[in-house]
């Protein structure tokens, strides 16, 4: 039976994904293993029951982030901490020394200080999720079985924990595994 995988974009700039894409060849190989229930690049709606395996990109910044984050946990045997804003908070965690008395100044300065055109804040409209006083790390959160660090994460870095995983062994990641590029 396949594995079934999922793939998610929390607070993070769809780099880790990109360089999940540059799995290359490896990604046929991973297409025959898994079903891939749930990411940014299939069109799945809800997050599906009875998930084998699922890699989380970004922090935990508002309030959507931690609410799929409850749900991703309760319905995934293994989460991946997937890229250092997952397992670190990273770039999105830099606007925690601002505090939460300095929500709205952060969205102020994304929407309206630096707009272009049109300046306002869409959080009115409910397009943009209320936003948590500080950024988490996903682990700070939920159990977290395994950590794929960096910025992003290489992609052999990537093919190294995700064929461990399915071949069933416990990942190791070590020596050349951990070097960048
Ligand atoms: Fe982007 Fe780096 Fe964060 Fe991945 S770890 S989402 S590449 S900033």
């Amino acid at each position: 039976m396949k594995i079934r995988l999922a793939t998610v974009w929390l607070g993070g700039c769809a780099g880790c994904h990109m360089s999940f894409l540059d799995l290359d060849e490896f990604l046929i190989d991973l297409a025959d293993a898994v079903d891939l229930v749930y990411s940014p690049v299939v069109d799945v709606k809800d997050y599906p029951e009875n998930v084998d395996l699922c890699l989380i990109e970004g922090a935990v910044c508002n309030e959507d982030n931690l609410e799929i984050l409850h749900k991703i946990r309760a319905r995934t045997k293994v989460l991946v901490s997937f890229g250092d804003c997952a397992v670190t908070g990273n770039v999105p965690a830099m606007r925690n020394p601002l505090g939460l008395a300095n929500v709205e100044n952060v969205l102020q300065c994304a929407y309206m200080d630096h707009a272009q055109n049109n300046p306002s804040v869409p959080k009115a409209d409910g397009i943009v999720p209320q936003l948590l006083a500080n950024v988490r790390p996903v682990h700070e959160l939920v159990r977290v079985e395994y950590f794929l660090p960096g910025c992003p994460p290489p992609a052999a870095r990537i093919k190294s924990l995700v064929a461990q995983l399915l071949a069933g062994t416990t990942p190791k990641q070590e020596g050349e595994q951990l070097k960048f590029g």
